[in-house]
C-alpha cells in the first residue's frame, strides 16, 4: 500500500516536472547555479552550440558501450591481465580518467538517461530507478509476465533525434538485459530497442506490435537456457587472483565460492545467468545479430548502436567490487568485448566507427568490509525508520500526513494542499524538526532543504551540486538526505550504489576511433559531455539546450 502511494506521489512529481515550469527550468540551467568548469563550459545563456564538423567524415556508426556499475579504477586495477576490448579502449582510446555522473542519485535509470541526452536528471525527468520506464500502457510482446515499459517519462531529445534532424535515415538499435538500460540512452525515439525479460529478448508496444524475425531467431537459440548445468570457473589459474574467495559477506553467505554452477533446470539457469559473465556474451551476440539484420552502419547516414551490459551490476551487488568474482568478470568482459569488436570490424569499415565506453554509475565497498579507519563507521540505514520518524513529526504538529511522502532519501511535499489549509508555515517548521532528528541518526551525514542547495555553493560543495542536478528547481522535493560515506540503505544488496560520493559517480569515459586523440585526460568531466562530443564528430547540432560540453581535447 505504502509503496503504491509513494510511486503515485513520485509520478505526481514527474507530471509536475513535465509541466511548462519544468521545461523552462530545464532550458535555463544557469538559474540553478550549476557547477561550471571554466575550462570546459560555455555560458548556459548562449544558444545551443553549432558544432563545426571535424575534418574527418562523420562516422557511419556510433557504438555506445555502457557497462552497468563499472568503476573507472577497474581498468587500472586489472590492467596487466587485460588484452581484449577493455585493453583496446584503455590503451587506444581518449580516456577521461576523472569522469563523473554529476548527479546525486547514482542509479541505473538516471545514469543511462544522461548519456546520449547530454542533460542531468533534472531535465531528463528520470530522477530515480523507481520513476524510470515502467509503463502498464506499453505491455511487453510475447507472453512475458513482466511490467510494461516505455520512455514515456523521459523528457527532451537525445543524439538519435539530433542525427535524425540532419538525416532522417539515421537509425538506432539499443539492447540490454535491463529494460531501462535499453530504453533510456536513446530517449523517446522510435527505434529498435530490445531487452531481456522472462528468459527471452523482447520489446514493448511503445516500439512495435510484433517481434522481428531476427529477434525470434535469437530467442530460438535459447542461449540462456542452454547454460543449464554449466559452471562459471576462473578464466586464469588461481594464482592470477589475489582476492580471497572465502568472503562470507558475499551473496549473503550463499554460493560465494568458485565454481558457480548453474541449475540443471533450464528456466532456473536462464534466471541465474543474469549474474554471470555469460549474460554479456549473449547481449553482444544479440547486438551483432541486430546490426546485420538492420544493416546498421552502412552509411551514408550515421547510425547508433547502444549496448548496455548488465552482468557487472548483478555480480557487483552480490559479491562486491573487491571480490574474486568481480575480478574474473572484468577479465571475461574484456575478452567478450574484444571478440565483439573483432567481429564488428569484419562486418563494417573500422575507420567509420566511433566508439564511446562508459558506465551508468560506480559502486561502494561492502559496508562491512570498509576499513576500520573510515569514520564514522558505515551502517545500513533502514529507510522505513526515517519514514516513521517523518510521520511522527508531522502528526505531532497536527498536520495531515498526506502532505508529505518519503522516498528513501528524499522528502516530497504537497505545498498546494498545505497552502489550501493555510498550513505552509507549520509544515516548514515540522520539516525543520524532522531534519534535526534525522541528522542525529547513525549513517546520516546531512539533511538539506533542496531550495537552500539551489542557492548554495555548487562549486566547492560537490554533494550540493549533485543534488541540484538531480531535480528541477520547481520540483516538490523538500528535503534531501545524504548518508555518511559507504553507508547504504537496506539489507537487500550486499553492496550497492546510489550516493553522490565519488566512488558511485566516478566512471570511465573513453572515446575511440579516428576522430579521437589517444591518451589519458585527467581533467574533471561529466557523463553529460559524452553526447555533445559524439554530436561534434557526427557534425550534428543539439536541438535543445544541454548541460554537457564538447570535450575538444579528445578530438583530433
Ligand atoms: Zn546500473
Amino acid at each position: 500500500m505504502r509503496m503504491t502511494r509513494i510511486i503515485g506521489t513520485l509520478l505526481l512529481v514527474i507530471c509536475f516536472s513535465a509541466s511548462a515550469n519544468c521545461q523552462s527550468s530545464a532550458s535555463h540551467p544557469g538559474s540553478a547555479a550549476p557547477y561550471v568548469n571554466p575550462a570546459l563550459s560555455t555560458p548556459s545563456h548562449l544558444p545551443p552550440p553549432a558544432f563545426p564538423p571535424t575534418a574527418l567524415q562523420p562516422p557511419s556508426l556510433i557504438v555506445l558501450i555502457t557497462i552497468d556499475q563499472f568503476r573507472d579504477d577497474y581498468l587500472d586495477r586489472f590492467a596487466p591481465q587485460l588484452r581484449g576490448g577493455l585493453a583496446r579502449f584503455a590503451r587506444g582510446g581518449a580516456w577521461f580518467t576523472n569522469a563523473h555522473h554529476d548527479h546525486a542519485i547514482t542509479e541505473t535509470a538516471p545514469g543511462h538517461a544522461t548519456l546520449l541526452s547530454g542533460r542531468f536528471p533534472r531535465s531528463t525527468g528520470i530522477t530515480a530507478n523507481r520513476v524510470g520506464v515502467e509503463d502498464p500502457t506499453a505491455p511487453l510482446l510475447g507472453s512475458v509476465a513482466a511490467p510494461g515499459a516505455s520512455p514515456r517519462r523521459f523528457q527532451g531529445t537525445t543524439l538519435v533525434d539530433w542525427l535524425r534532424a540532419k538525416d532522417p535515415r539515421s537509425r538506432a538499435l539499443s539492447v540490454s538485459r535491463k529494460d531501462r538500460a535499453a530504453i533510456l540512452p536513446i530517449g523517446r525515439s522510435q527505434s529498435d530497442v530490445y531487452w531481456y525479460a522472462g528468459g527471452r529478448f523482447t520489446t514493448s508496444r511503445y516500439y512495435r506490435d510484433t517481434l522481428p524475425d531476427w529477434i525470434n531467431r535469437v530467442n530460438a537459440r535459447r542461449m540462456p537456457q542452454n547454460l543449464a548445468g554449466k559452471s562459471w570457473t576462473l578464466l586464469l589459474p588461481d594464482s592470477a587472483y589475489k582476492e580471497p574467495d572465502s568472503v562470507s559477506f558475499e551473496m549473503h553467505g550463499r554460493n560465494f565460492v568458485f565454481p558457480h554452477r548453474l541449475p540443471d533446470d533450464s528456466a532456473a539457469a536462464a534466471a541465474a545467468s543474469l549474474a554471470t559473465p555469460w549474460m554479456d556474451e549473449i547481449e553482444l551476440d544479440l547486438a551483432l545479430a541486430g546490426l546485420n539484420a538492420l544493416s546498421l552502419g552502412k552509411a551514408p547516414q550515421t547510425d547508433v548502436l547502444s549496448i548496455s551490459l548488465s552482468a557487472t551490476d548483478a555480480i557487483g551487488h552480490g559479491f562486491g567490487q573487491d571480490s574474486r568474482e568481480m575480478h574474473d568478470n572484468v577479465l571475461r568482459l574484456d575478452r567478450n568485448l574484444g571478440a565483439f569488436i573483432d567481429s564488428l570490424f569484419k562486418l563494417r569499415d573500422s575507420t567509420r566507427i566511433a566508439f564511446a565506453l562508459t558506465a551508468d554509475h560506480g559502486v561502494a565497498t561492502i559496508p562491512e568490509l570498509v576499513p576500520a579507519s573510515v569514520k564514522p563507521t558505515p551502517v545500513r540505514v533502514n529507510a522505513a525508520d526515517l519514514d516513521t520518524s517523518l510521520r511522527a513529526v508531522i502528526a505531532s504538529a497536527n498536520l495531515d500526513t498526506n502532505l508529505v511522502a518519503m522516498d528513501q532519501q528524499i522528502v516530497l511535499v504537497d505545498r498546494d494542499l498545505a497552502a489550501l489549509s493555510d498550513r505552509t508555515k507549520a509544515l516548514d517548521n515540522a520539516l525543520s524538526i524532522f531534519a534535526v532528528r534525522a541528522r542525529s541518526l547513525p549513517g546520516v551525514a546531512r539533511v538539506d532543504r533542496f531550495q537552500d542547495l539551489l542557492r548554495g555553493d555548487t562549486i566547492n560543495d560537490p554533494i550540493a551540486r549533485r543534488w541540484v542536478h538531480q531535480f528541477p528547481a520547481t520540483s516538490n522535493v523538500a528535503l534531501v538526505i545524504t548518508l555518511t560515506p559507504f553507508s547504504i540503505f537496506g539489507e537487500s544488496s550486499v553492496a550497492t550504489h546510489g550516493s553522490p560520493y565519488d566512488y558511485d559517480t566516478h566512471v570511465p569515459v573513453i572515446f575511440m576511433g579516428p576522430w579521437f586523440a589517444r591518451g589519458r585526460y585527467p581533467e574533471f568531466v561529466r557523463t553529460v559531455d559524452l553526447a555533445p562530443t559524439l554530436a561534434a564528430v557526427a557534425g550534428v547540432k543539439t536541438s535543445e539546450k544541454i548541460d554537457g560540453v564538447v570535450l575538444r581535447r579528445a578530438l583530433k
